[in-house]
């Protein structure tokens, strides 16, 4: 096989490690590209060339397209993989790289641009037979239109930027009076996020699970699915826990839903790795968007197929066959992935950027952990909260859930607040254990009471294990930290 000499990896942190480490796997040379206050990080210690983008703000850095292609040619990489989040989902670099015969690895700029619209990317599925939330099928007119849609789909209705991601800006209105105010302040939104005020209106589904379904395709007609992810467990419609595969599946709904996903990236000539996304309520499943990029959560996908995705995404970049036809694909056993996250989430989920003063991670059996931080990491309010992803297997879920247990008790994070004891409690949880979970799980209140239930119990736990263990330091440290935890009260 004939890959790439020099691959450049345009991000930060536990993703750019993780492409590098496909690269050293495929024996490809890496260029990273850093910030200013990320001149000492990992990503750029493990690759083997570096070089400086600019300041501390992304729009200064990482987002800095004019720069990032000047290094890839300076230093003679032949291909760029954005990771996800920053340019991973920028029509308008793809183009820069394809104009500068630097081969951006993942779809096209023009299919990146096509799903880029939410209202574009409905319109095309739609056509394509694949279900989609019922909503406009074109943006949001004037008021009255928009009212005239709502009634005739019924409230509850939510109203999201065409253009966006992250979760940002939607709005969700329970009622007519409320219909105007939203549509104003989602488009205010929109506009300053996303530099495009086109809103879409759809059916607000009470209680949905997110499913979505991990494809590849490449150059030479080969589309394939990597079965499916379950992302329920959400906070302010962002994604916190991950398994694979989904614990309600059947063998219906996934022969259905995978059909579904395939069509969809074959209604897009779709080249790459990619990820359709569902939302499944009342026994039926709706197509809401396709992220053309690798996701967060592709590490549970590679840990029940056994297929490496950043390879694949390199080797069909580089115009190669995929590796594996469908037949070869299978699932098995089952993988959680908690995302560590350096913010309170007894506050709002609020960022709580520092220094990290101790760290030990976790190992053993059926544990993988993608991280970019370490003992001294100060973690910056400039990007994502996220600082490592703790990934557990065994081959039933419940294992993987005793497995993610033992290791979140293993793993020591101090110096900031993170979301470890949350995922403690969650792993804990009857409903979560059950497979019983929603995009709302996490603000029920029956659940944020037993969440806190769960962390007095750890509580309880710490405190014993620090008198019957010698009072080391760091149990000290956690049960401080734990006590601190479980006095703040849930805010709504
Ligand atoms: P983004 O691109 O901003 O991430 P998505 O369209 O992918 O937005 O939606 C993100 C999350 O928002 C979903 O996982 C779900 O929790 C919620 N959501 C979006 N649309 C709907 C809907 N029509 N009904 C219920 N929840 C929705």
């Amino acid at each position: 096989m004939t890959f790439f000499e020099k691959v450049l990896v345009a991000n930060r942190g536990e993703i750019a490690i993780r492409v590098m480490r496909a690269c050293r796997e495929m024996g490809i040379e890496t260029v990273a590209i850093y910030s200013d206050p990320d001149r000492n990080a990992l990503h750029v210690s493990y690759a083997d060339e570096a070089f400086p983008v600019g300041e501390a703000p992304p729009a200064k850095s990482y987002l800095n397209i004019d720069r990032i292609i000047d290094v890839a040619r300076k230093t003679g990489a032949e291909a760029i993989h954005p990771g996800y989040g920053f340019l991973a989902e920028n029509a308008g670099f793809a183009r820069a790289c394809e104009e500068n015969g630097v081969t951006f690895i993942g779809p096209t700029s023009r299919t990146i641009r096509a799903m880029g619209s939410k209202i574009g990317a409905k319109q095309m599925m739609q056509a394509a037979g694949v279900p989609v939330v019922p909503g406009t099928p074109e943006g949001i007119g004037n008021l009255d239109d928009a009212k005239g849609i709502a009634a005739e789909i019924g409230y509850p209705v939510i109203v999201k930027a065409s253009a966006g991601g992250g979760g940002i800006g939607m709005q969700i209105v329970e009622d007519e009076a409320g219909l105007a105010d939203a549509i104003e302040g989602a488009r205010r939104i929109a506009g300053s996020a996303f530099g495009d005020p086109t809103l879409l209106l759809e059916k607000y589904l009470v209680k949905p699970r997110h499913v979505e379904v991990q494809i590849l395709g490449d150059e030479h007609g080969h589309m394939v699915h990597l079965y499916e992810r379950e992302c329920s467990i959400q906070r302010r419609h962002q994604k916190l826990v991950e398994e694979s595969p989904c614990p309600i599946m059947t063998e219906d709904l996934r022969e259905r839903m995978t059909a579904s996903a395939i069509a969809a990236a074959k209604a897009c000539n779709y080249v790459n790795a990619g990820t359709v996304e569902f939302l499944y309520a009342g026994g039926e499943y709706y197509f809401m968007e396709m992220n053309t990029r690798l996701q967060v959560e592709h590490t549970i996908t590679e840990l029940v197929t056994g297929v490496d995705l950043v390879r694949q995404q390199i080797a069909t970049a580089a115009g190669e066959p995929l590796e594996y036809s469908q037949d070869e694909i299978s699932l098995r056993g089952h993988a959680i992935e908690c995302r560590i996250n350096a913010e309170d989430p007894l506050n709002n989920f609020q960022a709580t950027p520092g220094k990290i003063v101790r760290y030990r991670s976790p190992g053993g059996p059926g544990v993988r952990l993608d991280s970019g931080v370490h003992m001294g990491y100060a973690i910056s309010p400039y990007y994502d909260s996220m600082i490592a992803k703790l990934c557990t297997y065994g081959l039933s879920r419940i294992t993987a859930i005793e497995r993610m247990r033992r290791a979140i008790s293993e793993y020591v994070i101090l110096g900031v607040q993170t979301t470890l004891p949350l995922h403690f409690a969650l792993m804990h949880n009857r409903h979560f254990i059950e497979g019983d979970t929603h995009t709302h799980f996490l603000t029920e209140e029956h659940i944020q009471r037993s969440l806190l239930r769960a962390l007095r119990e750890e509580e309880a736990r710490m405190q014993t294990l620090a008198s019957s263990l010698r009072q080391t330091k760091e149990v000290a440290a956690i049960s401080a930290a734990v006590g601190t935890y479980i006095r703040s009260k849930p805010r709504e």
